[in-house]
């Protein structure tokens, strides 16, 4: 696995880093730049498994507004997010819909629901 540079996302400090594979130990990472321990587990996890939540609208027909926001309840693989947004773009809904309704279940798959992020 290769140098990867990053920035950590967690706090407003946006802390650059370093990572990279100890020499001869694979598993284990060498994290340099960030400023606490929580840029630590975040550079392991985006070097190992990025994921992100994907936050989007669908469209909605008989409701105040046209559009529904809606997000993922737990977040996706990274290289899974356009396919995510091309599945989601199909979704037409009637109203009403409240908050927290499963809009997709198991999304492509995954064990990420698509649901509701308000009544409408
Ligand atoms: S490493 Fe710590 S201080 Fe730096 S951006 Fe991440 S959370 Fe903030």
């Amino acid at each position: 696995m290769e140098r990867k540079e990053m920035i950590c996302i967690l706090c407003p400090l946006g802390c650059k880093m370093q990572v990279h594979p100890k020499p001869g130990k694979t598993s284990e990472l060498s994290v340099r730049g960030q400023k606490c321990g929580l840029g630590i587990d975040y550079a392991y996890d985006e070097y190992t498994n990025p994921t992100r939540t994907v936050t989007s609208t669908v469209v909605i027909h008989n409701a105040l507004l046209p559009r529904l926001p809606v997000k993922t309840d737990k977040p996706v693989p990274r290289d899974m997010v356009f396919k995510v947004l091309e599945e989601i773009a199909g979704v037409e809904l009637t109203g009403p819909v409240e908050i927290g309704t499963v809009i997709i279940k198991e999304l492509l798959g995954t064990d990420s629901n698509l649901v509701a992020t308000r009544s409408l």
